[in-house]
């Protein structure tokens, strides 16, 4: 085997796939099409605030053990905090709270009992219920390969054939599989989402702490990991976008030729696309993969008092305090997801995101609204002054308050079939649809 590995694709998985080698004495040269690295998970600086956006949020564990070894190969690691509490809030309609919180001095998997066993708005019965799901992932846990009949059932067939009633599901379990694998319980195949579960809550506690970086992504690791590979004599090519593979060599769109083994960490919708090997092709190129939408919203006061809340009932499942997590002052930076997002609340229209109804848009700040007056009677005043009086917004601009809201892109961990421009959900690199103001009141 050749010393020279050419590595597709400069995202989270070339770049560790980079930094092993190289480290382990291989002459690495990766090549990204695109002028940044990162893929999906990197950072930009927003233009008109100066700050470093994410292009989405990204939550990571403490059982990624790997991404962990990773960063701490490059020196990075400090720049990721593990979350001390395992808590996670959830808020929904009419500004009803829980809070799933696992109790870490009760060792695992007892702190994910307690925490059940805790939760308001599951009837006892379904709690006592989860015995069964609990002696499945008892039975797999461990390193070991999962039955393969899981893989021919969805998440909710799964849950469903171990008795688990719908509330339970769709207060615990939904949020859970939504957010890990970023589709619907009745369309992702259960084999991840047991493999989330015995991963994070059957291994021990520190697996199951949550983990925000705290830089922007591309700080995490893109950068670092870049000059690990280069102070090891490889090379990182940016604007190399790779049109075909061929035995032991790979060639470029603007022509150059690059010999070595090949190692493509290319999502399998770009790889199909590329002159291949015709043993290479097969079953692997019908993969669909799901989107999801990031709203980055800059609010003239905070409305989170949690590092993170789960939405339950709506489209938009979660809301990150981004000033909490990044330690920023005063202000109500805040970030919101919505996984699976092929659904009703982002519609797919044909139109640019900024031009999608005013209804959409209120979807998404209504869920702000209802946690600032779930957040108590002092900030629900405080709220109604702010929307009488117009506040005016970090940009300097006059507005009502939430003042502003922008999206950019937000390709899901894939993307289903047809364009996401069409979609409109896709921007231009670093782009950004401003969503004016008036609809978020
Ligand atoms: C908004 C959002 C939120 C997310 N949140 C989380 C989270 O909370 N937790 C979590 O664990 N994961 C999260 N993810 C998923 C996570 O970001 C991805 O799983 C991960 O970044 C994938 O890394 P990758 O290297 O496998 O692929 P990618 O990041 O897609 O990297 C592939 C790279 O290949 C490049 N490329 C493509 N075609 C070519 C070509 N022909 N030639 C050269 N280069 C090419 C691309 O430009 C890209 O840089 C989120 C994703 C998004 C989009």
């Amino acid at each position: 085997m050749s010393d020279e590995v050419i590595i597709l694709g400069g995202g989270f998985a070339g770049l560790a796939c980079g930094v092993a080698l190289a480290d382990a004495g291989r002459r690495v040269t990766l090549l990204e099409k695109k002028p940044h690295l990162g893929g999906r998970a990197y950072s930009f600086k927003d233009q008109e605030t100066g700050d470093v956006v994410d292009n989405g949020q990204h939550l990571f564990m403490g059982c990624y053990r790997r991404t962990r070894a990773f960063l701490r190969k490059i020196g990075t690691e400090d720049r990721l905090s593990l979350l001390e509490d395992i808590r996670v809030d959830f808020a929904e309609e009419g500004g009803r709270r829980d809070a799933l919180r696992c109790p870490s001095w009760l060792g695992s998997p007892l702190h994910l009992a307690a925490g059940v066993l805790g939760l308001r708005g599951v009837a006892l019965a379904d709690k006592l219920n989860l015995r069964k799901l609990d002696a499945y992932v008892r039975r797999v846990r461990g390193g070991g390969a999962l039955p393969p009949d899981l893989d021919r059932v969805t998440v909710r067939q799964w849950m469903d054939s171990l008795g688990q009633s719908r509330r339970i599901q769709e207060r615990l379990f939904d949020p859970i599989a939504l957010g890990a694998l970023n589709d619907k319980p009745e369309v992702a195949a259960a084999t991840g989402f047991v493999q989330v579960l015995r991963e994070a809550f059957y291994t021990d506690v520190e697996s199951t702490r949550l983990g925000v970086a705290n830089v922007g992504l591309s700080e995490l690791y893109a950068h670092a990991a870049a000059r690990f590979i280069e102070d090891r004599g490889g090379k990182v090519l940016l604007n190399s976008k790779v049109k075909a593979i061929q035995e032991g060599r790979v060639i470029t769109e603007d022509g150059q030729t690059y010999n070595g083994t090949v190692v493509s960490t290319l999502p399998p919708w770009n790889l199909k696309t590329l002159e291949l090997p015709a043993r290479l092709r097969g079953h692997w190129e019908n993969l669909k993969a799901a989107p999801i939408v990031s709203l980055q919203l800059w609010l003239s006061r905070p409305i989170l008092t949690e590092p993170f809340v789960g939405l339950l009932g709506t489209e938009i499942q979660w809301a990150f305090n981004k000033s909490r997590l990044l330690s920023l002052d005063g202000e109500g930076q805040c970030s919101l997801s919505s996984s699976a997002a092929r659904t009703s609340t982002w519609p797919a229209t044909r139109r640019p995101c900024s031009s999608w109804p005013a209804a959409t848009w209120h979807a998404a700040f209504r869920n702000s609204k209802k946690l600032q007056s779930s957040a108590g009677r002092s900030s629900r005043s405080r709220s109604r002054r702010c929307r009488r009086r117009r506040v005016p917004t970090r940009c300097g601009r006059r507005s009502a308050s939430p003042p502003r809201a922008w999206c950019w892109r937000a390709i899901g961990r894939g993307r289903p079939a047809g364009d996401d421009r069409e979609r409109g959900v896709e921007r231009p690199e670093g782009g950004r649809a401003d969503l004016g103001r008036g609809e978020a009141c």
